[in-house]
């Protein structure tokens, strides 16, 4: 806490940091925050997020409000709905012990009307995103002409979004001789364009990719067919049961198709992009926020603003080209001063990317094998029996019903039940057909692009066969009390010397 006093924070601040249990300053925070404090320049903080650069500007800027001034002194702007929401959220929490400052977060998606009653009151400090901003200017609901603050956060991902012209049109209604904080992830030549059109003679910090990339995240990647790429997914989840994840996909319909095979087999999975509609998006952020869900699968721009700390993995399901894209993928994981691992799944013709990451991020990867099939039939068949145990069913069955079957049951012993039933569940989990995963090799660099997509006649774009049931008849079976078993599972009760 110390550390954090010597930036110059006031002690209503100091009280809420302590409680917050942020005991030493990132590296943004420990640059960014005496500048930001008493600095009368624009400025530049070259940063991901992740790096705690929410409280980086947001404790200079709510140190430097005037609560007793009514007007809007501080204009927050961000890319989505998800990270105005955050912003907002953290800086009621930062403000807590101060003389009461209004923050307000405005964005699409939301009905209009309730921003426009909000803003009636009061409003020193407003987080937008661009296109909503403008709606409220136009409605005379927002007025810029005392902004002494502005603040463009993932400033490179708004101009990703197309956010451009919104940004210029925003830039003009705001006072001349406010000042200008600019965050951003990269620096691409339009933002070095915003720069120089309407920042003058900012300060610049930069937190090196590299450090924050490498301290807690371990780097991993797995060779693999594409079309084992579920089952491998299902075996780091097994082996791992504690795992929060975010598995990214390069395409919507990746991600979705990706969803709902896991949704299938019955793990707590749901996906976030851009095709859904931002109460669908809420939704499932929600849940995944509340651990109603283990794994979120997500597209690269919806994931952006994502912050859910204590996630213990982050997949690529597919890996990127641009190394950008994997810093903003793997820092997801290891917040906040945890540790995570982010693991790649790579065809025999991608190691390339792997040595591409290595060398621009100055990191190093550890190739892993996918978990092996007997390791993971036994802890599938631990869960199942615990299931089986765990489950109280009696009152709800029909007592006909159950005797009858006690009577099928009767001609044999414990044994053989358990013994029918255990090979009728490892036939159900599926692993006999690819056993083992770890037979794909790294090909040469140059065939890249080549063939080695999977087969997908009667099977989904992973491997997974459309038609069987697959492990999720055995398990939706197994969780709602076992209740059948299908013919299929009958004939396969012949016991067969597999595990
Ligand atoms: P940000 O990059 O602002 O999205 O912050 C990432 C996460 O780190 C957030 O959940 C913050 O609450 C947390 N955080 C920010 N600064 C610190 C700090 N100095 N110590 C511990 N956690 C922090």
């Amino acid at each position: 806490m110390g550390k954090f006093k010597q930036l110059g924070l006031s002690k209503p601040i100091l009280k809420v940091l302590e409680e917050l249990e942020f005991t030493k300053p990132t590296e943004i925070q420990e640059q960014a925050i005496p500048l930001l404090l008493e600095g009368h320049s624009d400025f530049i903080g070259l940063a991901q997020t992740g790096t705690g650069k929410t409280a980086a500007f947001g404790l200079p800027l709510l140190e430097r409000i005037d609560p007793s001034n009514r007007s809007t002194q501080a204009l927050v702007l961000a890319p989505t709905r998800e990270l105005g929401q955050q912003i907002a959220e953290q800086l009621e929490t930062f403000s807590k012990y101060m003389e009461k400052v209004n923050v307000l977060a405005v964005y699409g998606g939301a009905a209009i009307s309730n921003q426009i009653r909000a803003l009636k009151k009061p409003t020193q400090v407003i987080i937008a995103t661009p296109g909503r901003l403008i709606d409220l200017i136009k409605r005379k609901a927002v007025f810029l002409d005392e902004l002494e603050y502005l603040v463009m956060d993932e400033a490179d991902e708004m101009l990703n979004m197309g956010f451009k012209k919104e940004l210029d049109k925003i830039l003009s209604y705001t006072p001349v001789e406010k000042l200008t904080w600019l965050f951003s992830a990269t620096m691409p030549s339009e933002i070095k364009k915003i720069v120089k059109k309407y920042m003058e003679d900012p300060v610049e910090v930069k937190i090196d990719v590299k450090n924050k990339v490498n301290t807690n995240i371990e780097h991993q990647f797995a060779v693999l067919k594409r079309s084992d790429k579920l089952e491998a997914l299902c075996r780091f989840i097994d082996i791992y049961p504690e795992m929060r994840a975010v598995v990214f996909c390069r395409t919507k319909r990746d991600t979705q198709e990706l969803a709902e095979s896991l949704l299938q087999i019955n793990y707590k999975a749901d996906a976030i992009h851009g095709d859904l509609s931002q109460k669908q998006r809420d939704r499932v952020m929600g849940r995944f926020k509340k651990n109603d869900l283990q794994l979120l699968i997500a597209t690269d721009v919806a994931a952006r603003g994502i912050d859910v700390n204590d996630l213990t993995h982050v997949f690529h399901f597919t890996v990127p080209d641009d190394e950008s894209y994997y810093t903003h993928r793997s820092g997801r994981t290891a917040r906040a001063g945890k540790k995570g691992i982010s693991i790649s799944f790579i065809n025999g013709r991608e190691g390339y990317k792997i040595r591409n990451f290595e060398k621009k991020l100055k990191i190093n990867f550890q190739q892993v094998e996918i978990p092996d099939a007997d390791k993971i039939a036994s802890i599938r068949i631990e869960k199942w029996a615990e299931n089986i145990l765990m489950t109280n069913q009696s009152e709800r069955l029909n007592a006909k019903l159950v005797k009858k079957v006690s009577k099928l049951f009767s001609s044999i012993s414990k044994e053989e039940l358990i013994e029918n039933l255990l090979s009728i569940q490892l036939d159900q989990l599926n692993l006999g057909s690819n056993k083992d995963l770890n037979t794909e090799t790294e090909k040469s660099d140059r065939k890249e692009g080549g063939r080695g997509r999977g087969g997908r006649s009667g099977s989904n774009r992973y491997g997974r066969d459309r038609r069987s049931k697959g492990r999720s008849g055995g398990s939706k079976n197994h969780r709602k009390g076992n209740k059948k078993a299908t013919s299929d599972s009958k004939k396969s009760t012949k016991k067969k010397k597999r595990y």
